[in-house]
């Protein structure tokens, strides 16, 4: 099983507490999550049939109460960090496209 390091998982839920993303479930209400140990990967497809052509790195949040997941964008939620991510450094950015695009902000709204 992955485990974060001590001081990475506060890092990460002070980073969705800086961006305002604390507040409750949007499916059920509850207050409380859990932060999921280590990266989740979504796969970039061109075109439908053909495989991934990139992934994009995520953490993962779940409701503790009807267990609504949902994913932060690392390159955007650490966009300051993440140089200093366990497993970071310039391998962490490889994604193409979207995640690149991410990092500059244009997706908030
Ligand atoms: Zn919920």
């Amino acid at each position: 099983m992955v485990a974060w390091p001590p001081d990475w998982q506060q890092r990460l839920i002070d980073a969705l507490t800086r961006a305002g993303a604390d507040r409750p479930c949007p499916r059920c209400g509850h207050d409380d999550f859990q932060l999921m140990d280590g990266y989740f990967s979504l796969a970039v497809q061109a075109r439908l049939g053909d495989g991934p052509v990139a992934s994009i790195p995520t953490v993962a949040t779940v409701c503790d109460r009807c267990g609504f997941l949902s994913q932060h964008v690392v390159n955007v939620l650490l966009a300051t960090d993440i140089d200093d991510a366990p497993g970071g450094g310039p391998a962490a950015g490889s994604s193409a496209g979207p995640g690149s695009s991410a990092g500059s902000g244009e997706l908030a709204s």
